[in-house]
């Protein structure tokens, strides 16, 4: 049921992500586990198509981009190196009193300089540095001799198989490797929904490129990255740059920019692409004794450590931002009551969970027979759904909130004409097509997709 007034809110977001089975709490049924969540069946196929469309995004679209899907558990030396073990760390503050713990970097400046609990105004301890990496251990026995990490970021198993790849497929810098993966971090902040969560997953590109061309290319993938969101059909006006400024730059990046997304919650960090300079590679060149240089065959075999540029977006985070930005609470009607509003979620057809409804207006007199007969020939090419009961009317809202954006109906008059309706999600208008023009009718619907 929609909620009688425009206005997004996360608390909204929230409950038709539950209601319609995209995103549901971690073992709800013991209290919930926070920093977890579980993507339902609708939420998955999201998920799933986001990441093709950035998969095809980088590899299919770019000739200089391969894919890698690296362990999560990695030797413990990575991290020694990356810099994550030293330097991996949120300032932390707890309150002596209420025994709530906050980020220091996060809190209200002037509650932080008078150490006050911006909760219970209680006395809070000086600041810690708390490494975010969940430890776990390998092996038989548990005496710390197996200490092993959950991977924090999906981009060091990238840095340490870039010689393999060099040498496997024989690229030639500029080149980039692409990965999508989990990554766990012990987030102290998780509210938000699945915005900050200590389980999420990552779909990161590492470009190696010369030192000396690593601004221009710095400069390519933001371009290309704002493009990205272009395609994906976002409402641009939400999205903005923002340049991390001295104190904000991480250890590694010589330059860094985020997109961010205004969520209803504010202005937010979406994706990072950032200059990493040499240093990924300089240490694991250090820590693993290994020769991590470029040959540069076409150029007298010259030999560099290469430059990274990393585009970094969260997986689970864009997909918090799809349904903020696809939900609309839309008044459709003044008749004034409850039937006068719907919610809809405006998704990309290419990403939407169920690309096709089928619906027969009625189940007898042969029409349900028919429709799923229709159904079957669009399988093979279509997420399709089925809906034969209740309202013409409540079939189509249902769909509209699951962001479908095509629905099919099949009546008397298909029986005699073989026509259909094809009820379009975004514009509500139908449309007669006849039954065998179909596919070609949603193929040609799809590729010219806008959003009003
Ligand atoms: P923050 O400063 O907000 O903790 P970060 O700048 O450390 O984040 P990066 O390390 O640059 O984030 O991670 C790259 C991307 O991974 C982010 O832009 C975000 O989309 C995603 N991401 C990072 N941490 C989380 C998390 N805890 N939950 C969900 N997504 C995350």
């Amino acid at each position: 049921m929609a909620d009688n007034d425009e206005t997004l809110t996360m608390d909204k977001v929230v409950s038709l992500a539950k209601r319609r089975g995209f995103v549901f709490q971690s073992s709800e049924i013991y209290g919930g586990q926070s920093g977890a969540w579980d993507y339902g069946p609708l939420g998955i196929e999201l998920k799933n198509r986001i990441q093709r469309f950035w998969w095809k995004e980088m590899t299919q679209l770019h000739d200089d981009i391969v894919g890698l899907d690296a362990a999560i558990l990695m030797h413990p030396m990575v991290w020694e190196a990356s810099g994550h073990v030293a330097n991996f760390t949120d300032p932390l503050v707890d309150c002596k009193k209420c025994k709530q713990r906050f980020r220091a970097d996060l809190m209200p400046e002037d509650k932080l300089a008078r150490k006050e609990c911006p909760e219970c105004g209680g006395e809070l301890t000086d600041t810690r540095k708390f490494n975010l990496m969940f430890k776990t251990n390998i092996g038989p026995v548990d005496d710390g001799s197996g200490l092993i990490y959950l991977r924090p970021e999906t981009a060091q198993g990238i840095y340490v198989n870039y010689k393999n790849i060099v040498q496997s497929n024989r690229m030639k810098i500029p080149f980039g490797i692409a990965q999508v993966g989990k990554a766990f971090r012990n987030e102290i902040v998780t509210k938000n929904f699945i915005f900050r969560t200590c389980e999420f997953e990552q779909m990161e590109m590492q470009y190696f490129v010369k030192p000396g061309d690593d601004v221009k290319f710095f400069d390519y993938w933001r371009e290309q990255r704002w493009a990205y969101y272009q395609k994906l059909g976002v409402r641009m006006e939400r999205l903005r740059w923002h340049q991390h400024g001295p104190g904000e730059l991480a250890h590694y990046a010589k330059d860094a920019y985020d997109i961010e997304y205004e969520f209803p919650m504010g202005w937010k960090e979406l994706e990072g692409v950032h200059n990493r300079s040499d240093y990924d590679l300089t240490q694991h060149q250090k820590f693993s004794g290994k020769d991590l240089q470029y040959i540069d065959q076409e150029n007298n075999n010259e030999r560099f450590v290469p430059y990274i540029i990393e585009t970094s977006a969260g997986l689970t985070r864009q997909l918090l931002m799809l349904l903020c930005d696809a939900y609309e609470d839309q008044k459709v009607a003044d008749k004034g009551n409850d039937d006068d509003w719907r919610t809809v979620l405006h998704f990309h057809p290419e990403l939407a969970p169920v690309t096709v409804a089928v619906l027969p207006l009625m189940k007898k007199d042969g029409l349900a027979e028919l429709a799923r007969e229709i159904r079957g020939n669009l399988k093979e090419d279509y997420a399709t759904d089925y809906d034969q009961s209740g309202a013409i009317g409540r079939r189509y809202r249902r769909q509209d909130e699951a962001g479908t954006p095509y629905c099919v109906t099949i009546d008397y008059q298909t029986k005699e004409d073989g026509t259909v309706t094809v009820r379009d999600r975004d514009s509500m208008e139908q449309v007669r097509v006849n039954k065998d023009e179909l596919q070609e009718h949603l193929r040609s619907r799809i590729r010219n997709y806008g959003r009003k």
